[in-house]
């Protein structure tokens, strides 16, 4: 069922062409707004994810953007504006997981993981909100690792999120005066391609699920839509864990 309450927004969604950003762009489309989804690996999931929102009616484009690259992450902001004529919610959802032991982490992946977790992250907001107006929403994906570390390997992993915390708090206060609300949304384990249930993980984690299961992208984008809708306009800064349980 289509609330419609975002008839009229522009939202902007980092890494929509599959697993959570695109069951995101696809709840936004659902709920009335234009949605710009950037993608980098998987070009015909991207072309398949806009076209599901055609044919439901909606309006969406692809365009296709390395989060690690602060070029076209820039120029994809502008695109995106140039096409719908503004942004009004930025969804940061693009996010990779390299990692291992703390001592065996190469450089490369340290740099490649800051790239597209924190550095992405950083210039898209920053991009998008010089063409937000009051109301404007900028929601974050973190993870429920900032909050419980349920098993190793993950330390750069869960550094990345963290900047991300620490940057949402921070940027309520710069944003609030100008009416745009900033937060965080942690998932806990979403089968998706980077967490497959039944996938290693799984057999970590799975157990420690309070309700009994893994999540599925779609109940992440349903938190994601209330923090775009009007209703959400007085929670700002909010550290938001969705993840059945896990880390209660
Ligand atoms: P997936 O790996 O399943 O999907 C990742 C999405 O991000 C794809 O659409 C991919 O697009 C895109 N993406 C990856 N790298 C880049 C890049 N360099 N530039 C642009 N887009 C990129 O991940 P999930 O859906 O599971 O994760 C989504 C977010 O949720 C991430 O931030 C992740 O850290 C977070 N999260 C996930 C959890 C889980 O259990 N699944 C738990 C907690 C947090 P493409 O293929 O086109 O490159």
């Amino acid at each position: 069922m289509s609330s419609q309450n975002l008839q009229g927004r522009v939202a902007f969604v980092t890494g929509g062409s599959r697993s959570i950003g695109a069951a995101i762009a696809k709840r936004l489309a659902n709920d009335g707004a234009a949605v710009a989804i950037t993608y980098h690996g998987s070009p015909e999931r991207a072309a398949a994810v806009v076209d599901a929102i055609k044919v439901e009616g909606g309006r969406a484009a692809a365009i296709r953007a390395d989060a690690g690259d602060a070029t076209a992450v820039r120029a994809a902001v502008t695109e995106a504006v140039r096409m719908f004529g503004g942004i009004d919610i930025l969804v940061n959802n693009a996010g990779i997981a390299l990692g291992g032991p703390i001592d065996e982490i190469t450089e490369a992946d340290y740099n490649r993981m800051i790239a597209v977790n924190v550095t992405g992250v950083f210039v898209a907001t920053q991009e998008a909100v010089r063409h937000m107006k009051s109301g404007g929403r900028v929601i974050h994906i973190g993870s429920s690792m900032v909050r419980y570390a349920a098993f190793p390997t993950a330390s750069l992993y869960t550094l990345t999120k963290g900047a991300v915390a620490g940057f949402n708090r921070s940027l309520v206060r710069d944003l609030g005066p100008r009416g745009i609300t900033v937060n965080t949304v942690h998932p806990g384990p979403t089968d998706t391609d980077m967490n497959p249930d039944g996938g290693p993980v799984s057999k970590i984690v799975g157990p420690g699920m309070a309700i009994g299961r893994y999540g599925k992208p779609e109940e992440i984008a349903s938190v994601v839509a209330y923090l775009s809708s009007p209703e959400a306009a007085f929670v700002t800064g909010a550290d938001i864990v969705a993840d059945g349980g896990f880390t209660a």
